[in-house]
């Protein structure tokens, strides 16, 4: 039985008072949750505050981004080695709204993850299908083939350092939700992939969290299908009552 793993993404909203608040309210009411991770990725201006604020909680910090290099002149962009001086012990890697909406290729995505790791980091590599691409019956294909560009020249060690993130584009920010067998099949796929990549045991151990409109509602049937292990969470996680919900789930 693989650990839950939960994740707050909350992309970019808030301001720095509003990332503390929500970040103390977690610690003050996840306090007792210790049989799962819970994960908070808050946008950059914030991120030391909210390592402060997690600190002796349970709770842990990831950014939504890095940049590959490990510095130079790449304006307003942030390295690796820089999240993890400011407290950051984990990263995202992928999301569709940079892969969609900043042009990030699986070449480039490839190289953040090994700059993530290079740094001790642990990333998150999300992936996932558009609408058209399911609709044509090419969902598995174009998941497969993401995983297989970013995750080219990893090996068993690294893998223990990564999780996976099933996010079907479609799912992401619109309410409307892949149902818990649509998304454990797709996970189910993913697992076998890792097996075929890296061997049984890495795919065995390996957590894959599900994305797309994850709420109080349906977190619960998510997380309860074998090959969901969690779940990266957008427009909930930027509620207390909610994300705490979720967490729970
Ligand atoms: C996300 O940001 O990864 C996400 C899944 O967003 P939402 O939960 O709002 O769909």
């Amino acid at each position: 039985m693989r650990r839950l793993l939960m994740a707050g993404n909350w992309k970019m909203h808030l301001d720095l008072r509003g990332a503390i608040q929500l970040a103390a309210g977690l610690k003050r009411e996840l306090a007792d949750v210790a049989d799962r991770d819970v994960v908070l990725f808050p946008p950059y201006p914030f991120l030391a505050d909210v390592c402060d604020a997690a600190e002796t909680s349970t709770l842990e910090v990831g950014a939504q981004n890095l940049h590959p290099e490990p510095q130079g002149a790449f304006t307003g962009e942030v390295s690796a080695a820089m999240l993890a001086s400011v407290g950051c012990r984990w990263v995202i890697v992928g999301h569709s709204e940079r892969r969609d909406l900043f042009a990030e290729n699986d070449a480039f995505l490839n190289h953040k993850l090994r700059a993530a790791l290079a740094a001790g980091l642990r990333p998150i590599l999300c992936v996932g299908e558009h609408l058209a691409e399911r609709d044509a019956g090419s969902a598995q294909a174009v998941v497969s083939a993401q995983m297989r560009a970013c995750l080219d020249g990893f090996g068993a060690e690294d893998m223990e350092r990564i999780t996976l993130a099933y996010e079907p584009v479609w799912a992401i920010g619109t309410g409307r939700t892949a149902t818990p067998q649509q998304a454990n099949e797709m996970h189910a796929m993913i697992r076998a992939l890792l097996a075929e990549l890296f061997g049984a045991p890495v795919a065995n151990a390996t957590r894959i969290l599900y994305g797309g409109s994850v709420k109080p509602g349906n977190a619960k049937a998510l997380v309860a299908e074998a090959d969901i292990d969690g779940a990266l969470v957008g427009g909930a996680s930027l509620k207390v009552e909610d994300f705490v919900q979720i967490v729970r789930a």
